[in-house]
């Protein structure tokens, strides 16, 4: 068989591209090193009733309609609204910390007046990020913005990427931005809902097309090689002209010349209880890590359109710096947004633009924090316009 396309990585980004490409009358082969597809969006239904997002909790949430509307190509969909709460200070508040945080935490005098100053200040219905917050000149705000950083986020923080909130791209705590609302739902997107039998079957439809070939269990590099001073891809030994597209991490595929980028990890302790463990879907533990060494808690039954299992699932998770040689942490969830990083990922992506029929796709190979419906939709883009 003569591909036209080759997609390494049978996630968000390579299906979907590898699909509108398919549509377009392309050949294609994805090459999957895992045993499933749907890459870290991959459930299942589990031995307690509960569908399990084996890499850790996905919640769809969008305002774009153009991946809403290319995923429910896929899919039926049931409404869902995440909520999360905090544990802070003994209680469970909740989080994006908002005006009813601020109730649940202060007496209420206090809170009235914190409450008051910061609706003068900013109007409602308007998000900040802590890290403005903290900018606010005035004594109360100012008070308010170190409790909610002490409180909410340095230890998260520290704890999710090993690294200070200071030193870690402001975007990345502006995506929990402290709400100027009683509005307690983690997302306020347009869209907020789960695909009714779960994530993976809208894998498994958008790669049935009958110019789609998958390979599962494949160590990639073995097949495909690529020359960056020659611009040369090989496929099976043999020199490949279509267009390869990438979806892994990027490191990996030039052989770490240039060495090894960081990624954070994430280890998910996986338990089962009876009954109903906690009161939402997640609840994260901003505590320093002697006190929780793990972020958060999410109880999967939560996102289910309904569950009436007497046992529950819940997975605890742990951050870790990746190392692919590691037994916990061997995953590469995340790229890690300092400056540092940033400037080593882009001397990969000079030697990617070597390879005219190179292609970096996704979350890992173009080194960016994608949300599901982020990437879907510039994977459409992307196949639409290659
Ligand atoms: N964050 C935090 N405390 C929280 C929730 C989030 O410090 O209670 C910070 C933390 O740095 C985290 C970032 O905000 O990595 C983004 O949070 P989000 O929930 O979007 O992370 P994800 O679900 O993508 O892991």
């Amino acid at each position: 068989m003569n591909y036209d396309v080759i997609v390494v990585g049978a996630g968000y980004a390579g299906s979907t591209a590898a699909r509108v490409l398919a549509e377009k009358g392309n050949h294609v082969l994805i090459l999957e090193k895992r045993s499933h597809i749907g890459g870290n969006a991959y459930d299942y239904i589990d031995e307690n009733h509960v569908r399990r997002h084996e890499y850790g909790p996905h919640l769809f949430h969008t305002n774009s309609g153009k991946a809403v509307e290319f995923l429910s190509r896929f899919t039926e969909w049931y409404p869902y609204e995440h909520r999360v709460l905090g544990y802070i200070r003994g209680k469970l508040v909740p989080i994006p910390f908002n005006l009813t945080s601020i109730e649940k935490i202060f007496e209420k005098e206090k809170a009235d007046h914190l409450k008051q100053v910061l609706i003068d200040t900013y109007g409602m219905e308007k998000k900040v990020p802590i890290l403005e917050l903290r900018e606010n000149e005035d004594p109360t705000i100012k008070e308010l913005a170190e409790f909610i950083f002490e409180n909410v986020f340095k230890y998260y923080t520290m704890k999710q990427w090993g690294y200070t909130v200071e030193e870690i791209d402001p975007a990345v705590t502006g995506r929990v931005p402290v709400h100027i609302s009683y509005d307690d739902r983690y997302f306020q997107d347009r869209f907020q809902q789960m695909p009714a039998e779960g994530f993976t079957p809208i894998f498994e439809k958008m790669l049935d097309h009958e110019n789609i070939e998958v390979r599962l269990n494949v160590n990639v590099l073995d097949l495909v090689q690529v020359d960056p001073e020659n611009n040369t891809i090989t496929f099976e030994g043999k020199p490949f002209a279509g267009k390869l597209i990438y979806t892994g991490i990027v490191d990996e595929l030039f052989g770490y010349c240039l060495g090894e980028l960081p990624y954070r990890s994430l280890y998910f302790d996986v338990q089962t209880h009876t009954g109903v463990f906690q009161p939402v879907c997640t609840v994260n533990y901003p505590t320093p890590e002697e006190v929780h060494p793990y972020t958060r808690i999410t109880e999967y039954r939560h996102m289910m359109a309904s569950c009436d299992s007497d046992t529950t699932t819940i997975a605890v998770e742990y951050p870790y710096a990746y190392d692919k040689d590691a037994e916990k942490g061997n995953i590469p969830y995340y790229p890690v947004f300092t400056g540092d990083s940033e400037a080593a990922y882009q001397a990969y992506v000079k030697l990617a633009e070597k390879v005219d029929n190179l292609y970096l796709l996704g979350r890992l190979a173009e080194y960016r924090y994608y949300n599901m419906d982020a990437i879907v939709e510039r994977a459409v883009t992307f196949a639409e316009e290659l």
